[in-house]
């Protein structure tokens, strides 16, 4: 069985938990949390980055920090994780979901515009399978109207568009380490501070609304409770988990890198043909090999070729329901102008395997059981 997804390990995680345990501090914001902070912030030249829970609270922290108010309103994708609109909607905030692009399954910049209101406050760009959005257009356009930018880089680390990296852009960038994306520590996550005036009210909500962060730092004698704040900040023993992948970060999206190309040399045919779709990237980005799609004609075509991969004893997934169609996405937002894409293409898509560690053979198996479906 070739599973769809299988969690990055390189072998040093229990070498790294058990000096975090040794260190005798296990809670959040020890020394692995930092040297992963430290990691980021070089890697992406961000301002300031902070380990999280999730990326689903990392997004809460940018709504939070954003001061949304009941009625606001937030342009996003609608072909996205749940993730993206609920950190909104927990603020009471309305998601306004555009179409997306049928090339690389990004928000359309062009159809941005329209969906400003004078209620707009933020838009938040899904930069899809780690593939850039149009960002210099959703920067210009942010400007434009006043809007905040919350970009939602859950699959984006290590990648980038035009030499910026992902999460570095907007006002807030938010990464993903949860088990099925290219770097993990089982749940957790980032967010990227852009401007440094905003680190501060950061810390503080991360650390229970209280200036701890300070008084770690030995820039306060004793921490206090100075404003409203949670939890956000994840164990020691989990950024020792990710730290393992991120000191070989390059091996690993190489290892993935490798293997995305020999599965588009492999299907590259029968994109010609025209029997199916193969992603596309733009000339700006640089992408992370975090995902590997195809897509079908229709759903029709696309049941039948999972059922067909199963038989073969080889995983495939697709996703996203559109938030629009969902109950909670009727319930608590609205869709601008017309859904051309967004259902059509996400009917069609189908995830390959992909995953470090991933064999060369595996790649090959799974695409000459594609080219036989299609014979
Ligand atoms: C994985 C993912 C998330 C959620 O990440 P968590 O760390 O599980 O909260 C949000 N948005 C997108 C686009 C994702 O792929």
């Amino acid at each position: 069985m070739i599973g769809f997804n299988v969690a990055p390990f390189t072998g040093k995680e229990f070498d790294y938990i058990r000096e975090a345990i040794e260190a005798e501090h296990i809670c959040g914001d020890g020394i692995f949390t930092k040297k992963c902070n430290d990691w980021i912030e070089k890697q992406t030249g961000t301002a300031k980055a902070l380990l999280t829970t999730s990326c689903t609270h990392a997004t809460e922290m940018a709504a939070l920090l954003l001061e949304l108010q009941p009625g606001d309103e937030v342009i996003m994708p609608s072909y996205t994780f749940v993730s993206t609109a609920d950190a909104f909607v927990l603020r009471g905030a309305v998601p306004v979901f555009a179409d997306i692009r049928p090339d690389t399954m990004n928000l359309d910049e062009t159809l941005i515009e329209a969906a400003v209101t004078e209620r707009t406050r933020a838009i938040v760009p899904v930069h899809y399978a780690g593939v850039s959005c149009e960002m210099d257009r959703i920067l210009e356009i942010a400007e434009k109207y006043g809007l905040a930018v919350v970009e939602d880089a859950a699959q984006g680390v290590c990648a980038s568009y035009k030499g910026r990296a992902l999460g570095t852009m907007g006002d807030y960038g938010c990464f993903s380490f949860h088990e099925t994306k290219n770097f993990s520590m089982g749940e957790g996550g980032a967010l990227l501070i852009r401007d440094p005036e905003h680190v501060e009210d950061a810390e503080i909500l991360r650390e229970k609304g209280t200036d701890r962060s300070k008084f770690f730092r030995g820039q306060v004698d004793k921490y206090r409770w100075v404003n409203h704040g949670s939890s956000y900040l994840p164990s020691d023993m989990n950024a020792a988990y990710l730290w393992a992948q991120l000191e070989m970060a390059d091996a690993i999206t190489a290892d993935r890198m490798r293997n995305w190309e020999l599965y588009r040399e492999m299907l590259q045919p029968l994109a010609l043909q025209e029997k199916i779709e193969l992603p596309m990237v733009p000339e700006e980005c640089i992408h992370n090999a975090h995902m590997f799609y195809l897509k079908a004609a229709d759903l029709e075509e696309r049941t039948e070729l999972i059922a067909y991969l199963k038989a073969a004893e080889i995983q495939t997934v697709f996703h996203y329901v559109p938030l629009h169609t969902a109950p909670a996405g009727l319930k608590f937002g609205r869709f601008s102008g017309e859904d051309r894409y967004t259902t059509r293409e996400s009917e069609r898509i189908l995830r390959l395997p992909m995953y470090y560690g991933l064999k060369e053979e595996q790649v090959l198996y799974v695409a000459e059981k594609i080219k036989e479906f299609y014979r």
